[in-house]
């Protein structure tokens, strides 16, 4: 009897030391709708984004627009919500903005589902989908950078309306951001917290994916990992999160190397999710790391690990599933 209460007593000090509980308690229904995350759908959707065909997806050319056709019509064939201002799903931006020819725009794709309980919070999962175009002879598919992260927006999307479809809508709403203008300085992302559709103030946390197919060369023998660059930088609760996330379901070998704030590759500076931080969002940016094919025309669909994405997006829909669901939104830390 006394070992049994010193044993309960011993499994209730372990608890109290994981740093930040989960709210979720349902994990069954949170396990099944990560199942719609399929990884021949990803496969389906990167092959698309990144093929010839979509000339390197350059900002304002026309395999970019046939990249955001194709986003509009997956969004309009899951029946997500377009913002009232937008009601085909599209948030053009006027070429000035980011110094294209005369004549030409771009544009953000914005879709989403609006909470049960905090319908004006919103919890944004962003990816650029945008890339480097064509020199020459050479098309920049851009696979992992960045066809990957938005095949993996595109499939959070769909679990979380598979869920809503069966009556289990995530208490804040969610936003599906794929984002133009990356490549040339970040201004698609730049552009939306200007116009927002939801208020930047009522804005969660911006989970932003940008290239999470690969493995770079640091992690070879060791595939299963993902670096997160900023979650600690305005919330902690936040950070905390993330981790007991990956620890209850993932074991991923978490990287920190490219936070730290004196890292010269200034990587916490170099995607998307730095729009939102520098307006007081908390955020988390999902990276694999640079590999011999970044930036180059031989950055090509065959070369990603397809079961990798999926575990990394599963992970990704794990974190966002308890970020929109937790009976208060996550806190931004004192200054
Ligand atoms: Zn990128």
């Amino acid at each position: 009897m006394r070992i049994l209460l010193l044993f309960t007593l011993f499994i209730s000090l372990l608890s109290c030391s994981a740093k930040r509980d989960l709210e979720n308690k349902d994990e069954l229904l949170m396990k099944k709708y990560a199942e719609e995350i399929d990884t021949e759908d990803l496969k389906e959707h990167l092959y698309l984004l990144a093929s010839d065909v979509l000339e390197g997806r350059k900002t304002g050319e026309k395999g970019q627009k046939m990249a955001t056709n194709y986003l509009t019509a997956y969004y309009k064939h899951l029946e997500l919500q377009a913002p009232q201002k937008y009601p085909e799903y599209e948030q053009t931006i006027p070429g000035e903005y980011f110094n294209l020819a005369a004549g030409k725009s771009s544009e953000n794709v914005l879709a989403y589902i609006l909470g049960s309980d905090f319908p004006e919070e919103v919890l944004i999962i962003s990816a650029h989908f945008d890339h480097l175009g064509i020199k020459g002879e050479m098309v920049f598919n851009g696979a992992d950078d960045n066809a990957s992260g938005t095949s993996a927006v595109m499939e959070i999307a769909e679990a979380f309306q598979a869920a809503v479809e069966d009556g289990h809508r995530p208490k804040r709403s969610v936003l599906f951001l794929h984002v133009t203008g990356e490549e040339s300085g970040l201004y698609g992302s730049r552009y939306y917290v200007s116009h927002p559709v939801f208020k930047i103030e009522n804005t969660v946390t911006n989970l932003n994916i940008d290239m999470i197919g690969r493995v770079d060369p640091k992690h070879e023998d060791k595939p299963e990992y993902i670096y997160l660059i900023g979650s600690d930088r305005l919330s902690q609760e936040l950070h905390e999160i993330a981790e007991t996330v990956n620890r209850e379901h993932f074991g991923l070998k978490l990287d920190y190397t490219f936070n730290k704030e004196n890292d010269p590759n200034r990587f916490y500076y170099r995607s998307d999710h730095y729009n939102f931080a520098q307006n007081g969002v908390p955020v988390i940016f999902y990276f694999n790391g640079e590999h011999a094919d970044y930036h180059r025309p031989t950055d090509t669909p065959e070369k990603i690990d397809y079961e990798l994405l999926k575990l990394r997006t599963d992970y990704i829909f794990y974190t966002a599933w308890e970020l929109a669901n937790r009976s208060k939104r996550v806190a931004v830390d004192p200054k």
